[in-house]
């Protein structure tokens, strides 16, 4: 029995690498500074793996901004665009390159875009999407691989794993940037320069590599299966002397299962938290040639293993395969959890006792072997640990538990159907045509954020923070009004993070002082920690959205964060359901969007950002999701009278596949992304007529440029034609907090003509 590790974590303990790489971006640090930094990461993680006794210990998982990224400069499939950073200057580096294809390029006359970035699986990690052309090559071009394996080396007293991303799912990351070719066809010309790089590694003694295939445990078609058999077979025949892992995470192996366990390698990881179900019939599958590592760990949340139930299925492998074949390993990667608890000092003692993070992982995956070879004091300790636990008058709130069992059908509906909330929200509002909104913030500028780290340290006093707030959210109001929208927002001033802020007003919730995680490149996040059951003692919202409304005769919509994205931008409870936690936080929005309505404010939005990126990897676990996260919406939503309007917003393009889902929130007005797409969304209501109100956002505000009028004149003609004319609203993409005001005064003032051009346009009509 061996004990293995799929990745660690890189930014530091510290964000070092976060810091030296942005240092190193605004040349404050030169290359060797930064290479330095990273060396030193790389040492530190390595040694500390080996001083918790992990035989496996993977290198290659390093990575300066994405480790797909970084296969595909490995691979040499580095876009066109590109050369010239190469060409132009002399003095640029493989490194350079690299962060140009991360970050895009701006220097000396030229301009290149970033590649594309995208979700990890269902995880907040975003990698950078491959580009393939139809005369895509391959060839060996950065040296990452066997570089990193030869230092592992060095330092470890066992050989360290190299970590690659397999074939078939590096293909299946990418994207074709031409007609006319799939990218899976690609196989037979990508193979070939990974066997070089296996046998490279063989040559400097390497024995274990791990080959990270995650979409074996994701739908596939036949042609996808097919390019598993021939991409292992060829592995098979040309490297017979490597022992090949292949990891699968995030999901159960379901239908491909037996194609999983036939592939001619040594060894198989599955993600035993995620899917314990799946061991029996992995085991009944398994081959006497493979071995099974065994994910026990949880890698994407930070509870201590329950030793007990990860025993269950260790020992139930062992019977089936002995000892000899079997690993103990984290589920997944641990990129996705923070470094480590000790660094903790603010978390109640009692909590944090119930919590691990990556560290201290990798010593559960070290005390579970220790278990199975007799060490059973270590079991009881954590025995002990999760039965404090699960009677913890900290965590088991009886009003809560009670009130969600009591849900009833009546807390999911809103008094009337839509048709008379519309109308008597339009007699309540009397808006005009094309009604112009913004999506709640407006830019969190350095002065605003100098406030908060101000509170924080004490330099400033509550009242102090608080009255600085009241001023800017009236100067907000005061630039509305004068843009001339039509519907004003308080500005969000006051909060850090749309989650955080209600994280930290909820009862049931965490925080730690250095818990990030990396979610792409030098960015990272802390998510909250949902420990207990989520119940809300005070206001949250009321007492800024009234200060607003009291500064103007405008409507002032207020501003929440919904159920489902509060769940999954934090760290969330394992020890019941997700959508059990979904209703707790639910009603207490619920609570807050009735206690908006009886201080007076009469639209209240109810931000649902997040409700696409929960969906199950499996598409037949797609609506039983939905049903919940659907439900927990509209419980938050339905507790108002019908000439209360409720809104939401989500900010991404693709939702047609679950635009149904969409409708059935029921919200009175819904805004959503469309302008990067060009309204691209809309085509999805010529075949399905959205029922209630809508507001395509109308220009890009991740970008400082300024959209003219008549490109958003335009967008909206195009609306005009798939949608209702009564019930199209007028608002950008998404929230300006990222933004300058200088931007969002003149980019408003734009959108706010747009309308009005359409407003005169359909008077002529008539
Ligand atoms: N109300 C939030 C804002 O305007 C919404 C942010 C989001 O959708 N991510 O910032
Ligand atoms: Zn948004």
């Amino acid at each position: 029995m061996q004990k293995n590790n799929l990745g660690y974590p890189r930014i530091g303990a510290g964000r070092e690498l976060k810091k030296a790489c942005e240092q190193y971006w605004s040349g404050k640090l030169n290359r060797d500074e930064l290479l330095d930094v990273a060396e030193r990461l790389r040492r530190e993680n390595w040694q500390v793996q080996q001083q918790a006794g992990i035989d496996l210990i993977p290198c290659n998982d390093f990575s300066f901004y994405d480790q797909v990224l970084d296969m595909s400069l490995s691979l040499g499939a580095i876009p066109k665009r590109y050369n010239p950073v190469l060409t132009q200057n002399r003095d640029h580096t493989e490194l350079d390159l690299y962060f140009a294809m991360a970050r895009g390029y701006q220097k000396g006359g030229i301009d290149i875009t970033a590649m594309e970035m995208t979700k990890w699986f269902d995880t907040n990690y975003h990698y950078i999407v491959p580009e393939f052309y139809k005369n895509q090559s391959f060839k060996k071009f950065s040296s990452k691989i066997t570089d990193q394996f030869s230092e592992a080396k060095k330092l470890l007293d066992k050989t360290p794993k190299p970590v690659l991303i397999g074939p078939v799912t590096y293909l299946l990351l990418g994207k074709e940037k031409e007609e006319g070719f799939n990218r899976i066809d690609l196989l037979d010309r990508l193979l070939p320069v990974y066997v070089d790089f296996l046998h490279d590694l063989k040559e400097l003694g390497a024995e274990w590599v791990q080959l990270d295939e995650a979409f074996l445990s994701l739908d596939l078609s036949e042609k996808e299966r097919d390019a598993y058999k021939t991409a292992y077979a060829y592995i098979a025949r040309e490297c017979p002397e490597l022992k090949i892992m292949v990891a699968t995470y995030f999901e159960a192996l379901g239908d491909n299962t037996t194609l999983a366990t036939s592939l001619p390698v040594s060894a198989l990881h599955i993600d035993l938290v995620r899917a314990p179900q799946q061991l029996d019939a992995v085991l009944q599958a398994t081959p006497h040639t493979l071995s099974l590592s065994l994910g026990v760990v949880d890698g994407r949340n930070i509870w201590k293993n329950d030793y007990k139930k990860s025993l269950d299925l260790i020992d139930k492998a062992i019977a089936k395969l002995g000892k000899d074949r079997i690993f103990i390993a984290p589920s997944c990667s641990l990129l996705h959890s923070p470094y480590d608890l000790d660094a903790e000092t603010t978390i109640a003692p009692e909590i944090k006792n119930w919590m691990a993070f990556a560290r201290q992982k990798l010593n559960e995956v070290s005390e579970l072997y220790k278990i199975v070879e007799g060490e059973v004091s270590l079991l009881k300790e954590n025995s002990k640990v999760h039965e404090e636990r699960r009677t913890s008058e900290r965590i088991h709130k009886v009003e809560v538990k009670s009130r969600v069992d009591g849900i009833t059908e009546t807390d999911t509906l809103r008094k009337s159907p839509f048709s008379a909330r519309q109308k008597a929200q339009q007699e309540r509002f009397g808006l005009p045509l094309f009604p112009t909104t913004t999506i709640g913030s407006f830019p969190q500028t350095p002065d605003i954020r100098k406030l908060r780290a101000q509170l924080k340290k004490g330099s400033i006093t509550q009242q102090e923070y608080t009255s600085k707030i009241e001023e800017a959210t009236i100067e907000a109001i005061r630039i509305q009004e004068e843009i001339g929208l039509d519907i004003l927002v308080h500005g969000e001033f006051e909060r850090n993070d749309m989650v955080e802020y209600f994280g930290e007003l909820l009862d049931g919730f965490v925080f730690t002082q250095n818990g990030w995680v990396q979610s792409y490149g030098s960015r990272c996040v802390k998510p909250p920690i949902i420990f207990g059951d989520v119940s809300r003692p005070n206001d949250m919202t009321v007492q800024w959205s009234r200060f607003a409304q009291e500064h103007t005769d405008k409507v002032v919509k207020g501003m929440l964060t919904g159920p489902v994205t509060i769940l999954q931008w934090s760290f969330v409870r394992d020890d019941q359901p997700r959508f059990e936690t979904a209703f707790q936080i639910a009603l207490a929005i619920r609570d807050e969007v009735i206690a908006l309505e009886k201080a007076g404010i009469s639209m209240i939005q109810i931000d649902e950002p997040a409700i696409r990126e929960g969906l199950p990897l499996h598409k037949k676990d797609w609506d039983k999701y939905l049903d919940w996260a659907i439900k927990a919406f509209r419980i938050s939503a339905s507790g108002v009278k019908d000439e209360t309007q409720i809104h939401t917003h989500m900010c991404y393009s693709e939702f047609n596949d679950i635009i149904g889902h969409i409708a059935a929130m029921d919200a009175d007005v819904i805004t959503i992304e469309t302008s990067r797409s060009q309204m691209e969304l809309l085509e999805a209501f010529s075949e399905f007529s959205y029922p209630n109100e809508i507001g395509p956002g109308v220009y890009d505000i991740h970008s400082p440029r300024i959209p003219t009028v008549k490109e958003m004149t335009a967008l909206l003609q195009k609306a005009t034609a798939l949608l209702p004319i009564e019930n199209i609203w007028v608002n950008p993409d998404c929230g300006l907090k990222t933004r300058k005001w200088e931007e969002t005064e003149a980019a408003l003032r734009n959108m706010v003509r747009a309308a009005a051009t359409l407003r005169k346009e359909v008077k002529q009509r008539v």
